[in-house]
Protein backbone atom coordinates (compact mmCIF):
# COMPACT_ATOMS: atom_id res chain seq x y z
CA UNK A 1 0.00 0.00 0.00
CA UNK A 2 3.10 2.22 0.91
CA UNK A 3 4.44 1.29 -2.26
CA UNK A 4 1.50 2.27 -3.88
CA UNK A 5 0.89 5.72 -2.21
CA UNK A 6 4.17 6.52 -3.13
CA UNK A 7 4.20 5.72 -7.09
CA UNK A 8 1.01 7.58 -7.46
CA UNK A 9 3.03 10.55 -5.42
CA UNK A 10 5.35 10.27 -8.06
CA UNK A 11 2.72 9.89 -10.65
CA UNK A 12 0.88 12.95 -9.61
CA UNK A 13 4.52 14.52 -9.31
CA UNK A 14 5.67 14.14 -12.56
CA UNK A 15 1.96 15.11 -14.58
CA UNK A 16 2.58 18.28 -12.69
CA UNK A 17 6.56 18.64 -13.90
CA UNK A 18 5.22 17.54 -17.55
CA UNK A 19 2.62 20.45 -17.06
CA UNK A 20 5.42 22.87 -16.05
CA UNK A 21 7.64 21.47 -19.43
CA UNK A 22 4.47 21.22 -21.70
CA UNK A 23 4.15 25.13 -20.20
CA UNK A 24 7.41 26.67 -20.84
CA UNK A 25 7.97 25.00 -24.14
CA UNK A 26 5.01 26.17 -25.70
CA UNK A 27 6.34 30.50 -25.65
CA UNK A 28 9.66 29.43 -27.27
CA UNK A 29 7.88 27.35 -29.87
CA UNK A 30 5.61 30.44 -30.10
CA UNK A 31 8.27 32.81 -30.61
CA UNK A 32 10.02 30.46 -33.25
CA UNK A 33 6.71 30.13 -35.59
CA UNK A 34 6.40 33.86 -35.82
CA UNK A 35 10.13 34.62 -36.70
CA UNK A 36 10.33 32.18 -39.47
CA UNK A 37 6.99 33.52 -40.26
CA UNK A 38 8.64 37.01 -40.19
CA UNK A 39 11.38 35.35 -42.49
CA UNK A 40 8.80 33.51 -45.29
CA UNK A 41 7.32 36.71 -45.78
CA UNK A 42 10.27 38.83 -46.02
CA UNK A 43 12.08 35.90 -48.52
CA UNK A 44 7.86 36.37 -50.25
CA UNK A 45 8.79 40.14 -51.45
CA UNK A 46 12.33 40.31 -51.25
CA UNK A 47 13.01 44.33 -51.47
CA UNK A 48 11.72 45.20 -47.98
CA UNK A 49 13.70 42.54 -45.89
CA UNK A 50 17.51 43.80 -45.07
CA UNK A 51 19.96 41.84 -43.88
CA UNK A 52 20.01 43.19 -40.33
CA UNK A 53 16.04 42.07 -40.70
CA UNK A 54 16.85 38.71 -41.39
CA UNK A 55 19.68 38.42 -38.64
CA UNK A 56 17.38 39.45 -36.44
CA UNK A 57 14.65 36.69 -36.94
CA UNK A 58 17.64 34.14 -37.04
CA UNK A 59 19.13 35.48 -33.63
CA UNK A 60 15.71 35.21 -32.22
CA UNK A 61 15.41 31.79 -33.32
CA UNK A 62 18.49 30.51 -32.59
CA UNK A 63 18.13 31.80 -28.50
CA UNK A 64 14.70 30.02 -28.95
CA UNK A 65 16.47 26.87 -29.62
CA UNK A 66 18.88 27.20 -27.50
CA UNK A 67 16.21 27.78 -24.38
CA UNK A 68 14.13 24.81 -25.53
CA UNK A 69 16.99 22.77 -25.98
CA UNK A 70 17.87 23.93 -21.65
CA UNK A 71 13.92 22.99 -20.86
CA UNK A 72 14.31 19.80 -22.23
CA UNK A 73 18.20 19.08 -20.74
CA UNK A 74 17.17 19.88 -17.39
CA UNK A 75 14.01 18.34 -17.28
CA UNK A 76 15.33 15.36 -18.40
CA UNK A 77 18.31 15.76 -15.34
CA UNK A 78 15.51 16.57 -12.98
CA UNK A 79 13.51 13.53 -13.54
CA UNK A 80 15.44 11.13 -14.76
CA UNK A 81 17.02 8.72 -12.77
CA UNK A 82 20.61 9.75 -12.69
CA UNK A 83 23.33 7.23 -14.24
CA UNK A 84 26.07 8.01 -11.79
CA UNK A 85 29.58 6.62 -12.47
CA UNK A 86 31.74 8.27 -9.45
CA UNK A 87 35.40 7.90 -10.19
CA UNK A 88 37.95 8.78 -7.72
CA UNK A 89 39.73 11.55 -9.48
CA UNK A 90 41.53 14.99 -8.80
CA UNK A 91 38.99 17.63 -9.50
CA UNK A 92 41.10 20.44 -10.41
CA UNK A 93 41.13 19.28 -14.22
CA UNK A 94 37.49 19.27 -14.21
CA UNK A 95 37.49 22.83 -12.64
CA UNK A 96 40.04 23.84 -15.40
CA UNK A 97 38.28 22.08 -18.30
CA UNK A 98 34.94 23.96 -17.29
CA UNK A 99 36.58 27.44 -16.90
CA UNK A 100 37.76 27.28 -20.10
CA UNK A 101 35.15 26.10 -21.93
CA UNK A 102 32.99 29.21 -20.19
CA UNK A 103 36.00 31.66 -20.87
CA UNK A 104 34.33 33.10 -23.86
CA UNK A 105 30.87 33.34 -23.00
CA UNK A 106 31.83 35.07 -19.89
CA UNK A 107 33.92 37.66 -21.47
CA UNK A 108 31.25 38.63 -24.05
CA UNK A 109 29.29 39.65 -20.76
CA UNK A 110 32.02 40.85 -19.73
CA UNK A 111 32.67 38.62 -16.65
CA UNK A 112 35.95 37.69 -15.18
CA UNK A 113 36.50 34.54 -13.91
CA UNK A 114 38.69 33.26 -11.18
CA UNK A 115 40.36 29.88 -10.52
CA UNK A 116 41.92 29.75 -6.89
CA UNK A 117 42.81 26.02 -6.13
CA UNK A 118 44.95 24.90 -2.62
CA UNK A 119 48.80 23.63 -3.57
CA UNK A 120 46.99 20.30 -2.75
CA UNK A 121 43.96 18.21 -2.99
CA UNK A 122 42.65 14.95 -1.86
CA UNK A 123 40.96 13.24 -4.90
CA UNK A 124 37.08 13.15 -4.69
CA UNK A 125 34.70 10.45 -6.05
CA UNK A 126 32.28 12.42 -8.65
CA UNK A 127 30.97 11.50 -11.67
CA UNK A 128 33.06 13.69 -14.32
CA UNK A 129 29.57 14.49 -16.36
CA UNK A 130 27.66 15.70 -13.90
CA UNK A 131 29.94 17.94 -12.22
CA UNK A 132 30.22 19.95 -15.09
CA UNK A 133 26.40 20.09 -15.28
CA UNK A 134 26.01 21.12 -11.75
CA UNK A 135 29.01 24.27 -12.45
CA UNK A 136 27.66 25.05 -15.65
CA UNK A 137 24.17 25.67 -14.02
CA UNK A 138 25.79 27.53 -11.10
CA UNK A 139 28.35 29.93 -14.11
CA UNK A 140 25.33 30.40 -15.53
CA UNK A 141 23.09 31.74 -12.81
CA UNK A 142 26.04 33.85 -11.54
CA UNK A 143 26.78 35.13 -15.16
CA UNK A 144 22.66 36.20 -15.23
CA UNK A 145 22.82 37.71 -12.05
CA UNK A 146 25.65 40.01 -13.54
CA UNK A 147 24.22 42.09 -16.02
CA UNK A 148 26.57 44.55 -16.03
CA UNK A 149 29.44 42.35 -16.02
CA UNK A 150 31.70 41.38 -12.71
CA UNK A 151 33.48 38.54 -11.00
CA UNK A 152 33.16 34.72 -10.69
CA UNK A 153 35.74 33.02 -8.49
CA UNK A 154 35.40 29.42 -8.45
CA UNK A 155 37.02 28.54 -5.12
CA UNK A 156 38.52 25.40 -3.51
CA UNK A 157 39.42 24.35 0.37
CA UNK A 158 39.95 21.17 2.42
CA UNK A 159 40.02 19.55 5.55
CA UNK A 160 40.25 15.85 6.35
CA UNK A 161 36.89 15.28 5.93
CA UNK A 162 35.61 17.42 3.17
CA UNK A 163 36.15 19.30 0.07
CA UNK A 164 34.37 23.17 -0.34
CA UNK A 165 33.80 24.07 -3.86
CA UNK A 166 32.69 27.60 -3.75
CA UNK A 167 30.79 29.18 -6.44
CA UNK A 168 31.14 32.96 -5.84
CA UNK A 169 30.26 36.18 -7.66
CA UNK A 170 29.48 39.69 -7.15
CA UNK A 171 25.42 40.15 -8.77
CA UNK A 172 22.70 41.27 -8.05
CA UNK A 173 22.21 38.86 -4.77
CA UNK A 174 19.00 37.26 -3.23
CA UNK A 175 16.96 38.06 -0.15
CA UNK A 176 16.19 35.73 2.70
CA UNK A 177 12.56 34.70 1.35
CA UNK A 178 13.91 33.76 -2.64
CA UNK A 179 16.93 32.05 -0.73
CA UNK A 180 14.46 29.81 0.73
CA UNK A 181 13.09 28.82 -2.35
CA UNK A 182 15.84 28.28 -5.47
CA UNK A 183 16.17 24.60 -4.40
CA UNK A 184 12.40 23.97 -5.63
CA UNK A 185 11.62 22.79 -8.67
CA UNK A 186 10.24 25.46 -11.30
CA UNK A 187 11.09 28.50 -8.75
CA UNK A 188 12.07 31.36 -11.07
CA UNK A 189 12.48 34.94 -10.93
CA UNK A 190 13.33 35.13 -14.41
CA UNK A 191 11.32 35.70 -17.61
CA UNK A 192 12.67 32.60 -19.14
CA UNK A 193 14.15 30.95 -16.54
CA UNK A 194 12.68 26.94 -16.34
CA UNK A 195 13.52 27.13 -12.84
CA UNK A 196 15.06 23.85 -12.74
CA UNK A 197 18.82 24.29 -12.93
CA UNK A 198 19.72 24.70 -8.74
CA UNK A 199 17.22 21.85 -8.90
CA UNK A 200 19.35 19.61 -10.69
CA UNK A 201 22.71 21.16 -9.13
CA UNK A 202 20.64 19.43 -5.94
CA UNK A 203 19.76 16.35 -6.95
CA UNK A 204 23.12 15.91 -8.14
CA UNK A 205 25.49 16.79 -4.99
CA UNK A 206 22.44 14.19 -2.91
CA UNK A 207 24.45 11.69 -5.74
CA UNK A 208 27.75 12.17 -4.59
CA UNK A 209 26.96 11.98 -0.76
CA UNK A 210 27.30 15.77 -0.83
CA UNK A 211 25.37 18.80 0.13
CA UNK A 212 25.12 22.32 -1.36
CA UNK A 213 24.03 25.40 0.88
CA UNK A 214 23.73 29.52 -0.42
CA UNK A 215 24.91 32.52 0.80
CA UNK A 216 23.53 35.70 -0.19
CA UNK A 217 22.93 39.43 0.00
CA UNK A 218 21.21 41.72 -1.84
CA UNK A 219 23.40 44.07 -4.02
CA UNK A 220 26.66 42.19 -3.23
CA UNK A 221 26.52 38.81 -4.59
CA UNK A 222 25.61 35.17 -4.17
CA UNK A 223 28.12 32.20 -2.92
CA UNK A 224 26.95 28.63 -3.45
CA UNK A 225 28.93 26.09 -1.84
CA UNK A 226 29.41 22.39 -3.13
CA UNK A 227 30.36 19.96 -0.40
CA UNK A 228 31.76 16.61 -1.41
CA UNK A 229 33.08 14.21 1.73
CA UNK A 230 36.68 13.38 0.76
CA UNK A 231 37.02 9.40 0.53
CA UNK A 232 38.20 6.77 3.51
CA UNK A 233 41.16 5.90 1.35
CA UNK A 234 42.10 9.75 0.66
CA UNK A 235 41.78 10.54 4.63
CA UNK A 236 44.17 7.44 5.28
CA UNK A 237 46.57 9.17 2.62
CA UNK A 238 46.41 12.43 3.80
CA UNK A 239 47.28 10.73 7.12
CA UNK A 240 50.04 9.24 6.22
CA UNK A 241 51.52 12.27 4.65
CA UNK A 242 51.26 14.53 7.73
CA UNK A 243 53.00 11.62 9.54
CA UNK A 244 56.31 11.44 7.02
CA UNK A 245 56.42 15.42 7.29
CA UNK A 246 56.10 15.31 10.80
CA UNK A 247 58.77 12.41 11.05
CA UNK A 248 60.72 14.21 8.82
CA UNK A 249 60.94 17.01 11.18
CA UNK A 250 62.02 15.33 14.29
P1 LIG B 1 16.48 29.53 -13.39
O1 LIG B 1 17.92 29.91 -13.59
O2 LIG B 1 15.89 28.89 -14.60
O3 LIG B 1 15.63 30.66 -12.86
P2 LIG B 1 17.51 28.01 -11.17
O4 LIG B 1 17.00 26.84 -10.43
O5 LIG B 1 18.86 27.87 -11.80
O6 LIG B 1 16.42 28.38 -12.26
O7 LIG B 1 17.54 29.26 -10.21
C1 LIG B 1 16.37 29.61 -9.47
C2 LIG B 1 16.39 31.06 -9.04
O8 LIG B 1 17.42 31.26 -8.06
C3 LIG B 1 16.72 32.07 -10.12
O9 LIG B 1 15.59 32.39 -10.89
C4 LIG B 1 17.25 33.25 -9.31
O10 LIG B 1 16.17 33.99 -8.78
C5 LIG B 1 17.93 32.59 -8.14
N1 LIG B 1 19.40 32.50 -8.32
C6 LIG B 1 20.10 31.39 -8.61
N2 LIG B 1 21.42 31.66 -8.68
C7 LIG B 1 21.57 32.98 -8.40
C8 LIG B 1 22.70 33.86 -8.30
N3 LIG B 1 23.95 33.44 -8.50
N4 LIG B 1 22.45 35.16 -7.99
C9 LIG B 1 21.19 35.60 -7.77
N5 LIG B 1 20.09 34.83 -7.86
C10 LIG B 1 20.27 33.52 -8.16
MG1 LIG C 1 19.47 28.52 -13.75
Amino acid sequence: NEARLRRSENLASMTTMAAGVAHEIKNPLAAMAIHLQLLRKAFGRKESLTLDDAQRYLDVLDEEISRLNSIVVDFLFAVRPMDTRLRLAQITRTLEEVTNFVMPELSEHHVRMKLDLPTSLPKLEFDEHLIKQALLNLIKNAMNAMEGGGMIILQVRHDQNQVLLKVIDTGIGMDEQTQQKIFEPYFTTKATGTGLGLTVVYKIMKEHKGDITVQSKLGEGTTFTLYFPVPKSERLALDSQAMTEANYEA
